[in-house]
């Protein structure tokens, strides 16, 4: 029995990994983690009876303890805690579930704990691919993407092309606002951007699908995940979100990826590889479809992907800027406190203002971004 820890289970990412458990019912949960969603975590540890669980506070860890002090599960806290859930023993999974710049820490202790890493938690690639990728070929551990775009371009590599590949084509949906103009955006509220025309996701990354910075994230995660330049990596607007990412070998064959947008599908894709098992749920019907289009995505409106690119290619410390200027101008639009529009713009004043360091290390990546908030919190 496949033995699992996942970090961040009470999000969307967190909760779908076990809905497909809890379908399967073959793997066996021994780590859970959360922020604060104490009510949830304790549900899920009564389910799926872990020997771990932890949460960010102490003070929420001792009310955890209390409330599961008819259990035998452990209570951990904090960094500490999420490293545990990491590199817990017996353990053959670790699903990287969280949000932000804190997966670094714990996804490092997992692939030096020769743990497979089902990864969602992109900003980990996003800002530390460097230390990651090279790490994880180093200690023999697979890296299995759960975005949908990059499991799909992972399920359209399958059968040893990888060298062959010429391009990848990754494809958006163009989030609420797709072809409208800077104009029409400036009133935009957050209950606007929160509305995501295919895909029901955690609040941060449906933002940031409004503003394509979310693709952005995802062409240096692809990056890193694949190898390849960002430049040989296209962004195609595919606004019904039916093809979920393509790639295009030497010889100009295309092989994409094609599904209903359900993240439960690349989750059990990623659990189970390289088997394929049932998936309950809706199925595409070709008959229905009316059609599947394609556009080129709007970098000027859009500019945030644009900025993403350039930090791609740059590298160093600042694809790390991009993202937590994004991180932290989505909270404050989020809280009401910016302008829909600033988000780029505070985003690009960061990556002006950043004197770049060519391969920062983790302490160095960490305390870019402690600079990038103090740039934030001092000017907005
Ligand atoms: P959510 O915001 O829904 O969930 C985040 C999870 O992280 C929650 O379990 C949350 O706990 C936990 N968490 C937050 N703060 C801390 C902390 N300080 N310590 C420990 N755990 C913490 O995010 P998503 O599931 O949407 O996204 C997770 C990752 O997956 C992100 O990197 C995102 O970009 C990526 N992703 C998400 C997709 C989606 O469809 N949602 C698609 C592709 C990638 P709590 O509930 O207690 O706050």
């Amino acid at each position: 029995m496949k033995k699992i820890s996942i970090l961040g289970s009470t999000g969307s990412i967190g909760t779908q990994t076990l809905d497909v458990i809890r379908e399967h019912g073959d793997m066996q949960v021994v780590a859970l983690s959360c922020g604060r969603n104490l009510s949830l975590i304790e549900k899920q540890a009564r389910e799926f009876k872990p020997q771990f669980v932890s949460v960010s506070d102490e003070n929420d860890a001792k009310k955890l303890r209390t409330r599961l002090a008819d259990t035998d599960i452990e209570i951990g806290y904090g960094m500490d805690g999420l490293i545990k859930c990491a590199t817990i023993e017996p353990c053959d999974i670790v699903v990287t579930a969280i949000v932000g710049m804190l997966g670094i820490r714990p996804t490092i202790a997992a692939i030096k704990a020769k743990k497979t890493i089902a990864l969602a938690n992109k900003e980990t690639l996003v800002t530390a691919g460097h230390i990651i990728i090279p790490l994880a070929k180093e200690y023999g551990v697979s890296i299995l993407p759960v975005d949908s775009e990059h499991s799909a371009i992972f399920q359209s590599l399958q059968g040893g092309q990888e060298k062959a590949l010429h391009k990848i084509l990754l494809t958006a949906s163009g989030g609420p606002f797709r072809g409208k103009k800077r104009e029409e955006l400036q009133n935009i509220r957050v209950e606007d951007a929160l509305k995501h025309p295919n895909w029901a996701m955690g609040r941060k990354i449906t933002i940031d699908s409004s503003t394509m910075v979310n693709k952005g994230l995802e062409v240096i995660e692809a990056k890193w995940l694949f190898g390849v330049d960002v430049d040989q990596i296209q962004v195609v607007v595919q606004p019904q979100s039916i093809i979920h990412s393509m790639v295009e070998y030497k010889d100009g064959a295309v092989i994409a990826q094609l599904g209903t947008p359900d993240m439960k599908l690349p989750i059990q894709y990623a659990l189970y590889y390289p088997e394929r098992r049932f998936l309950p749920g809706d199925r595409l019907d070709f008959a229905a479809l009316s059609q599947i289009t394609f556009e080129k995505p709007d970098m000027e409106t859009f500019y945030g992907l644009k900025l993403a690119y350039e930090a791609g290619r740059t590298g160093g410390s600042l694809p790390t800027v991009l993202n937590a200027a994004n991180e932290r101008a989505v909270a404050m639009f989020l809280d009401r406190k910016i302008k829909y529009l600033q988000i780029p713009e505070i985003i690009q004043a960061c990556m002006e203002a950043h004197k770049n360091i060519p391969s920062p290390t983790v302490e160095e990546i960490l305390k870019t971004e402690q600079a990038t908030y103090e740039f934030i919190k001092n000017r907005w």
